[in-house]
């Protein structure tokens, strides 16, 4: 099915956010901006501002203890002992920096954005969104709300029922399982590194009956995700036949991320997300974790190619290198930049055998109902 795609994006990136020593310190959806713009990507009728989410709406997920919390420690600029202890926030984990609310709030206006867009047919990537682990009373792994719980609630709103959820950052998507435990119109699907933060997501963990889990080992390549697609995702998505999906994209996976052991190629994260979006009538592409610079911003001016019917240039014209020419990153030492990050688009592919782990994740089709 071909859909008019939506880039939508808050432009908040053009203020640095997270202090200095945060692992999202880092340029992330600037990047991926300004590499679109460079190869002329992003005309104004395919992007949409996000708007930011009111208290109103942010109090339907969230608690209004904790979101009040959240407003009066970015005005006062210091989060009080009690914001710390109760609600996380201003941790090392979840910093307190000028304009978080505003920041997280429209991470949440723009993934309903997206939603209410899906359902009139357009396909939208909303780079800012996948803000997975944020929890209804409390901030947690670098989230302060939980804006793909916002997206999948929307559509349920608008009548899409079934929603299927997959998660594909390298860290297992908690926050959206939790929120949907029980909920029989909501399924949740998550691939992510085993003996990762936030230590959840075991194979056998169902949540509510109604959530798969694959924890995949480090080294996991494209060979084993085209596998795990196949074999299991799809299939769980052809069992749902979902009247929506939302897909969460961290770049987390990718071979070169310093939080994570995998080693994905981006073209095989692109290929996991098309076939996805291609299970329901509406779709949503969320964003999500990524730590290094330069397979981010490759990774989801990419996608947004792929997901927009743009062919990907084998090189990249100088005004393209020049943005990724910029990027720096502390937790990357120079040695470690592989040259091809610099100079094009998408990675090449890394075929190689399945993991006998990644094999064993397979359900048994004869014997499980989703
Ligand atoms: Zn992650």
């Amino acid at each position: 099915m071909r859909r008019t795609t939506i880039f939508i994006g808050s432009g908040s990136w053009e203020t640095p956010g997270f202090g200095d020593s945060h692992p999202l310190a880092i340029p992330r959806v600037a990047s991926v901006v300004r590499l679109c713009e460079a190869l002329e990507w992003l005309p104004p009728e395919e992007f949409r501002q996000s708007p930011r989410a009111t208290i109103a709406e942010l109090e339907r997920f969230h608690t209004p203890a904790y979101v009040a919390a959240l407003a009066e420690a970015d005005a006062a600029g210091i989060a009080s002992v009690a914001a710390r202890t109760r609600f996380g926030i201003g941790t090392r984990e979840n910093p307190l920096f000028p304009g978080v609310f505003a920041r997280a709030a429209a991470a949440v206006g723009g993934s309903l954005l997206a939603a209410d867009l899906a359902v009139r047919g357009h396909l939208c990537f909303h780079p800012e969104g996948g803000t997975h682990h944020g929890r209804p009373d409390r901030a947690s792994g670098f989230c302060y709300f939980n804006d793909p719980v916002f997206a999948v609630r929307r559509l349920l709103e608008r009548g899409v029922d079934p929603v299927l959820y997959v998660d594909l950052d390298a860290h297992h998507g908690d926050g959206v399982q939790e929120a949907f435990r029980g909920d029989p119109r909501v399924h949740t699907v998550s691939i992510h590194e085993r003996g990762r933060w936030p230590y959840t997501g075991a194979a056998a963990d169902r949540g509510g009956g109604r959530s798969w889990n694959f924890p995949v080992p480090a080294g996991f390549g494209d060979g084993d995700l085209e596998f795990l697609m196949r074999e299991a995702v799809l299939r769980i998505a052809a069992r749902v036949a979902p009247a929506g999906i939302v897909v969460v994209c961290g770049t987390d996976g990718l071979a070169g991320d310093p939080l994570s052991g995998l080693a994905l190629g981006n073209a095989a994260l692109w290929d996991a997300v098309l076939a996805l979006v291609a299970t329901a009538p509406a779709a949503v592409v969320l964003g999500g974790g990524g730590y290094n610079p330069w397979t981010l911003a490759r990774a989801w001016t990419g996608l947004w190619a792929r997901l927009s019917g743009r062919p990907i240039p084998d090189t990249l014209p100088e005004a393209a290198r020049r943005v990724l020419a910029g990027l720096a990153c502390d937790l990357i030492d120079e040695d470690r930049i592989d040259p091809a990050w610099l100079t094009t688009l998408a990675d090449a592919p890394r075929a190689g055998a399945v993991r006998a782990e990644v094999r064993d994740l397979v359900p048994d089709w004869e014997v499980v109902t989703t």
